[in-house]
């Protein structure tokens, strides 16, 4: 018998006929002696919807009052999912975050888990109820219900796993695993059956969207082995028909890269012509951090004359603007002569824990790019990824050529 926190995202509850089938599942599990705790999703489109009607009101509305009412889109399929449960014979109840006492901080429409009250829940799931949790919300000291940030859902999933010490959290999607890379730009990627925590933090901050960061950062520090799966297959969770999220040491063999991510959400900016002394980068990165505005990758221009440099760096396509201004009311006091900006990029990245035993990737990785006549603009690494910013247009021909080139294609005869 296992401990199993299963979740459903909004495409596996899109309406009452979806619902049912993911009630299936869960009553597979429990058919095979396990305990389950279910959270769940808004029925796609729904948390949308309610943040349209916000803005309706007013685009410049209370976050606090946004937070009570897009929580309400989890609250609909908590109820109704507890319904489909009982309707298959099943002993199950729904719980909303406060019910459950999810605590979180103060920080409206991105809240963090501070913790969670769970002996009621345990309590009651230890005597064979089902509990079906509403994901993606919280209370906090005010009394007031809050939102995790988007995609939620996982985070509460996985702090949920967490708190009750679960064997595993089943992440059910509308894909089948983690892949190699996104099959929509690379038909040969291929699923994987193990990714290690570390990877898969990084895959997630660099581009994969299967999986919220934040989920995979808390499924770490707790070890808490996360599954991503499909809802829509005949399998059930306890076949391991999906991707393993695990510890390192688990995962028995390893390629070097283990996957490819992109990301369309950069934009870079070139100031030139800085003076080239100590302290200019502080001078530019300083007044960008005293704006919360986050900058991701960096590189300095060698300088020709020993007087001027030129710095390129990319921040979120989001806060583009916000930098542009702070760098312009800066301008004096940096003395570069121009600022240019392209949001016509993308980061690609690859990742793989094997890259800390093996020298050569990343040139590897230029040389690829370089006989396809991509140009490099920005480059970065740590330990286990190396990301390289290009052109848009290059994206899909940059993914299929490094794919090959790590030996990372599906077997054309499988
Ligand atoms: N319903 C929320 C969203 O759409 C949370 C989630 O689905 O994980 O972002
Ligand atoms: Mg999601």
């Amino acid at each position: 018998m296992a401990f199993l926190v299963v979740k459903f995202g909004g495409t596996s509850v899109a309406d009452p006929e979806r619902i049912k089938h993911a009630a299936a599942k869960v009553a597979a599990e429990i058919r095979l002696g396990h305990k389950v705790v279910v959270v769940v999703s808004a029925m796609a489109g729904v948390t949308d919807q309610l943040l349209g009607y916000c803005r309706s009101i007013s685009p410049m509305h209370d976050p606090r009052e946004q937070d009570a009412v897009v929580a309400t889109g989890e609250n609909i399929t908590a109820g109704l999912m507890a319904m489909a449960l009982q309707q298959r014979g099943l002993r199950a109840r729904s719980w909303q975050g406060w019910q459950v006492g999810i605590q979180t901080d103060t920080s409206y429409n991105k809240a963090r888990i501070k913790y969670i009250e769970t002996e009621k829940v345990i309590a009651r799931v230890q005597d064979g109820e089902i509990a079906v949790i509403a994901g993606f919300q919280g209370i906090n000291e005010d009394s007031r219900i809050t939102t995790l940030g988007r995609g939620g859902g996982d985070i509460t999933a996985v702090a949920i796993a967490a708190a009750v010490k679960a064997d595993r959290c089943d992440i059910y999607t509308d894909v089948d695993g983690i892949y190699t890379s996104d099959p929509r730009y690379v038909e040969k990627a291929q699923k994987l059956k193990h990714v290690s925590f570390e990877e898969m933090l990084e895959l997630a901050s660099l581009g994969a969207k299967v999986l919220q960061t934040r989920s995979v950062e808390i499924a770490m520090r707790a070890d808490v082995p996360i599954q991503v799966l499909s809802t829509f297959g005949n399998d059930v969770g306890s076949d391991y028909p999906g991707t393993l999220v695990t510890r390192e040491k688990d995962i028995m063999e390893s390629k070097v890269v283990t996957g490819l991510a992109h990301s369309k959400d950069d934009a870079k900016i070139i100031l030139t012509n800085l003076a080239d002394k100590p302290g200019v980068a502080a001078k530019v990165f300083g007044p960008l951090a005293a704006a919360n505005i986050n900058v991701d990758m960096i590189v300095q221009g060698a300088s020709d004359n020993g007087k001027t440099t030129d710095m390129t760096f990319t921040v979120h396509k989001t806060e583009l603007e916000r930098a542009i201004d702070v760098l312009k009311k800066e301008q004096a006091a940096l003395g570069y002569t121009d600022l240019q900006t392209d949001k016509n990029v993308v980061k690609i990245s690859m990742v793989g824990v094997g890259m800390r035993s093996h020298a050569g990737i990343a040139s590897t990785m230029f040389k690829t790019l370089a006989e396809k006549g991509i140009n490099i603009q920005v480059i970065s690494t740590s330990e286990i990824k190396v990301s390289v910013l290009v052109a848009e247009d290059y994206m899909e021909l940059a993914l299929r050529s490094l794919h090959t080139a790590f030996g990372l294609d599906k077997d054309e005869a499988a």
